[in-house]
């Protein structure tokens, strides 16, 4: 749906769309020149999702890492080449959905990087994420985590993909990242 129009060269301008899963990898990313094994994993898939061809992976993740290019091939290639189904099974892996973001390997404390941060982070922590995206009402604030207290992570997610992007009515609930990005970016483009 994307048609190629977002690639290493752009995507850092992008960031807003992507829902806070996604969004705090990117940021990751970027403070660190790193991220650990399963974050890697999710944002890997993700950013195939938006129409990243295998080459264009392997650049993004080069210059993100900024290591030699003999660490990067011995180190990281692999398991890249192994998202697009060119190493090991060869299974081409799909991005992955929320049901399995959130109930699959949640991050250790020490790493709250992937996984769902709806799930993961503490209220006071989620608070703060929220109002670095720019929401800062009170009221929506409370409603949010009051959805997270009922494990609604769905439900709070997709009322953020509406405030971030007045204007925009989700019908459906979000189950998955890709989806939220589409709709999120389709509204603004
Ligand atoms: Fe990501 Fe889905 Fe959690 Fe939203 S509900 S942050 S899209 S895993």
């Amino acid at each position: 749906a994307l048609d190629g129009k977002i690639g290493p060269s752009n995507i850092d301008s992008v960031v807003k769309h992507m829902p806070l899963c996604m969004s705090q990898l990117h940021t990751t990313l970027r403070q660190k020149n790193h991220l650990k094994h399963d974050g890697r994993f999710q944002y890997g898939l993700f950013i195939k999702g938006l129409g990243f061809s295998v080459d264009e992976a392997l650049q993004f993740w080069r210059e993100a890492f900024k290591v030699t290019d003999d660490k990067f091939n011995k180190e990281y290639q692999y398991n890249i080449l192994h998202n697009y189904g060119l190493k090991g099974s060869g299974k081409n892996y799909a991005p992955k959905d929320c049901k399995s973001i959130i109930a699959n390997n949640p991050p250790a404390n020490s790493e709250l990087v992937h996984g769902c941060p709806y799930r993961s982070l503490r209220p006071e922590e989620l608070v703060g994420r929220l109002k670095n995206m720019g929401i800062e009402d009170r009221m929506e604030l409370n409603k949010i985590t009051d959805q997270v207290k009922n494990t609604n992570y769905h439900g709070a997610c997709t009322r953020v993909l509406e405030l971030t992007h007045p204007g925009l009515k989700v019908e459906e609930v979000v189950q998955h990242p890709n989806d939220y990005f589409l709709k999120g970016y389709g509204w603004q483009n």
